[in-house]
């Protein structure tokens, strides 16, 4: 059974303990509006104005302690020659919220720049070009970034073993000549396409020294991922390789409480087999002109509150304190 509690509404009356702001999918490139692989229509230039719209009204509450940017800051579209200035305008105005930024990669950000240019410019603390990272912005709480793309075929030198790992997992998993076709592939299985990626051993290890680590010190952990977590927050094409793998190591611990991602676009909400919360995003970057997706997250000692903005829905997550 889920170890969820009920609670009401937006009902709390106390304080939250801290909140911060949540955007994903901005995927900024200055080209005219087009569409997605199915036909959903991508406004690549208004994306800006939302991250513009965003920070003015996080600045504005004065109440958020620092700010989550959940990946694809720069579409796979942006021109190439232009990759470095979009990444750099899309960053410099993260950087006018006045509080601390963590940003984690997404495919779209390795479509247009290396990981050794990429993690320096988004201030992503890695070793050996990992992006995977953690925080404690009070001594409860604990917020891990995933970096889903450690085994991956983009955004690593082409002879880098993770490469080359990556390649002949998806020969064996996808018969497609084109990679991110999922043509062919039945249920979960369409999520072996080139555009997503997995969470290798070491960083597996370190996920479960991490979450055992927080247990110790009676933390509740957030755990944040540009690619989705769970197949109910997830199209089955928008999903880690191994999610499954992640989510067992997850599972050993009680501390976990919810996971959010992007990547997905849609929106999705799910409550798993142990009770944890699975948030995917609203993409920026979907979003017609003059309408808005981003929000910020109320965190208390019983639940997370995310407050969106227009179409980014408002969710309530519950947990036993
Ligand atoms: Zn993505």
């Amino acid at each position: 059974m889920p170890d969820t509690t009920d609670c009401y509404y937006m009902g709390s009356s106390t304080r939250p303990l801290f909140c911060f702001g949540v955007i994903a999918d901005v995927q900024y490139a200055d080209i005219p509006d087009g569409h997605s692989f199915v036909g959903v229509p991508r406004y690549y230039r208004h994306s800006f104005q939302i991250l513009q719209r965003a920070v003015r009204k996080w600045n504005q509450s004065q109440k958020l302690m620092f700010a989550m940017n959940f990946g694809d800051i720069v579409d796979g579209k942006c021109p190439r020659g232009q990759s470095l200035t979009a990444v750099e305008k899309v960053v410099g105005e993260f950087e006018k919220f006045n509080g601390p930024v963590y940003h984690m990669i997404g495919n779209h950000c390795l479509y247009n720049l290396p990981r050794d240019k990429l993690l320096p410019l988004l201030k992503i603390p890695h070793v050996d070009g990992h992006a995977y990272y953690d925080f404690s912005p009070t001594s409860d709480f604990r917020i891990v970034v995933l970096d889903g793309y450690d085994i991956s075929a983009i955004g690593w030198h082409r002879d880098d073993p993770r490469t080359l790992e990556a390649l002949q997992f998806l020969q064996e998993k996808n018969p497609n000549s084109d990679k991110n076709s999922p043509e062919g592939l039945v249920g979960l299985e369409r999520r072996y396409l080139m555009f997503n990626g997995a969470v290798g051993r070491k960083q597996l290890e370190w996920l479960d020294s991490t979450l055992r680590d927080g247990t110790k010190l009676k933390q509740k952990v957030i755990v944040c991922c540009h690619i989705p977590l769970d197949p109910g927050a997830s199209s089955k094409e928008a999903l880690l390789w191994n999610y499954d793998e992640v989510m067992n190591v997850i599972h050993r611990y009680n501390c976990v409480k919810a996971c959010l991602a992007g990547h997905d676009h849609q929106g999705r909400y799910s409550v798993d087999s142990h009770g944890i919360h699975h948030r995917s995003f609203e993409a920026a970057l979907e979003c017609p002109p003059g309408t808005d997706a981003f929000g910020y997250i109320e965190v208390y000692d019983d639940k997370l509150l995310l407050l969106g903005t227009d179409q980014m829905q408002s969710t309530e997550m519950c947990f036993n304190p």
